[in-house]
């Protein structure tokens, strides 16, 4: 089997729609900060004060968004920065503005680490965020009305892969495949059949609910086999393939798709990575194909969050966070929950609440009266509609971040079921105890950025 997408400089194979409406108990109206953002607070004091307000929630509470993480103080300070003022439309060496003696310096720096980190040849860094790289992909290798391939959403794929009220979904034809009812895994066959059968230009892989490992070496031989243009699109696990967590896809796939701003733990955007021969058709589809201006600001911090994300701590980090997710999996199985697909092999979990009698919404917002902040998702077939599903998602990054231990896992599925049981019976004044709970953790594992205590 031939490498399909990178010369992989590394050793690659080495195992290696959220509702955020506001908590009931919103955090107290903070003081303005005029020490740390003066200008802000003199310019705009309404903007200031929620900044303020946005910290002290995010301080005080348990994030378990698998999608979130905290950035580092590095990353925050690059992407405010007066790079923000600079136009340079086009790449490095050739742009269609003047003055580009430092953003081109920085844009290279980028994409050398991301090359680099990663083992490909070719890297996009300017993606503004995950799903306009998917788009990128497309204007890259299909026509309007082309057949393209990818998971369900609702089986655990992203709306970006093919799925109905998507662009993607409306401008090509998505065929969509599933998971076993039985396992909740994928079923490498069916989607063999599927390719076979429908022919798809492009299939992606990977997802917004898949808790288990993704078989990139499987996809890569029945694109192969029916050719098609694999997309792995590794947006949530991003930060566990460079840390040696997850496998890599770069042998496999032909475009590798990601955001930044996950598990990798940057700042919100995307990159477009591929071997050499796909360079030019991604570049043209992200710029002038789909989008104008860089952000360059976005640009410096994705550079100083791969620099990050080289270094060993940050193979620890991911480590670490599968290694909570695990251990978080195995203390709620104990307490009756009902997972996906019986656990995780990542840092992601999602369970089916019918048999703890809640429904996932519900206990979503519950939960988040509680300082346990997580989004309601729909499991493989569920019997109930996309805005009011049967389970909820939740994952480690943030916590690990915080320097959460498999040693607090066991208090985080205490709560967890506590949280679960007082929405069921509506119980206002367990979850404000919790809340309490919840926040004197927190306050002992400070984040970046965020005020102390
Ligand atoms: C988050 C995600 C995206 C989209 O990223 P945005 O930055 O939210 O546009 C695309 N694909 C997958 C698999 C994702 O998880």
């Amino acid at each position: 089997m031939s490498p399909r997408l990178g010369t992989g400089t590394r050793p690659l194979t080495r195992t290696v729609p959220e509702d955020t409406a506001m908590a009931r108990t919103a955090p107290a109206p903070a003081a303005p900060t005029s020490k740390r953002r003066p200008a802000l607070t003199a310019a705009d004091p309404e903007i200031a004060a929620l900044v303020t307000a946005e910290e002290r929630l995010q301080a005080e509470t348990l994030r378990l968004i698998p999608s979130e993480n905290y950035v580092s103080q590095a990353v925050l300070d690059a992407s405010g920065t007066v790079l923000q003022n600079k136009y340079s439309e086009g790449y490095p060496g050739r742009r269609y503005y003047e003055g580009q003696q430092v953003i081109d310096q920085v844009e290279t720096l980028a994409v050398d680490r991301a090359k680099a980190l990663f083992g490909v040849e070719h890297a996009n860094v300017q993606p503004y965020s995950g799903s306009p790289a998917n788009l990128a992909v497309y204007l890259a290798f299909a026509e309007p009305g082309d057949t393209v391939m990818g998971m369900a959403l609702p089986m655990g794929g992203h709306l970006t892969h093919g799925w109905g009220v998507s662009a993607t979904g409306r401008w090509f034809r998505g065929v969509q495949y599933g998971v076993r009812h039985d396992t909740g895994r994928l079923d490498l066959d069916e989607v063999r059949d599927l390719a076979r059968e429908e022919r798809p230009k492009v299939i992606f892989c990977g997802g917004t609910a898949v808790p288990r490992t993704i078989d990139f070496a499987a996809f890569g031989e029945i694109a192969r086999e029916v050719g098609a243009v694999l997309v792995a699109d590794i947006a949530h696990i991003a930060g566990l393939v460079a840390g040696g967590a997850h496998p890599s896809p770069v042998p496999h796939a032909d475009v590798v798709s990601t955001t930044t701003h996950k598990t990798l733990r940057g700042p919100r955007g995307a990159m477009l990575m591929a071997r050499a021969e796909h360079a030019r058709a991604l570049d043209k589809a992200v710029f002038p194909g789909l989008q104008g201006g860089p952000h360059n600001q976005t640009t410096a911090a994705v550079a100083v969050a791969l620099r990050e994300a080289s270094q060993p701590s940050f193979r620890t980090y991911a480590h670490e966070v599968v290694a909570n997710a695990r251990a978080l999996a195995d203390e709620l199985l104990a307490r009756g929950f009902d997972l996906v697909s019986g656990g995780t092999d990542n840092h992601l979990i999602l369970m089916d609440l019918t048999p703890k009698g809640v429904p996932g919404k519900a206990a979503a917002k519950a939960l988040d009266r509680a300082g346990l902040v997580v989004n309601y998702n729909a499991v493989p077939y569920d019997p109930r509609k996309p805005f009011d599903p049967s389970g909820i998602r939740i994952g480690t990054p943030s916590l690990t971040s915080r320097g959460l231990t498999t040693a607090h896992m066991p208090t985080v599925a205490d709560w967890l079921d506590r949280g679960v049981a007082a929405a069921r019976t509506g119980d206002e004044a367990a979850l404000a105890a919790l809340r309490a709970e919840v926040a004197e953790l927190m306050a002992a594992h400070p984040a970046p950025g965020l005020p102390l205590g």
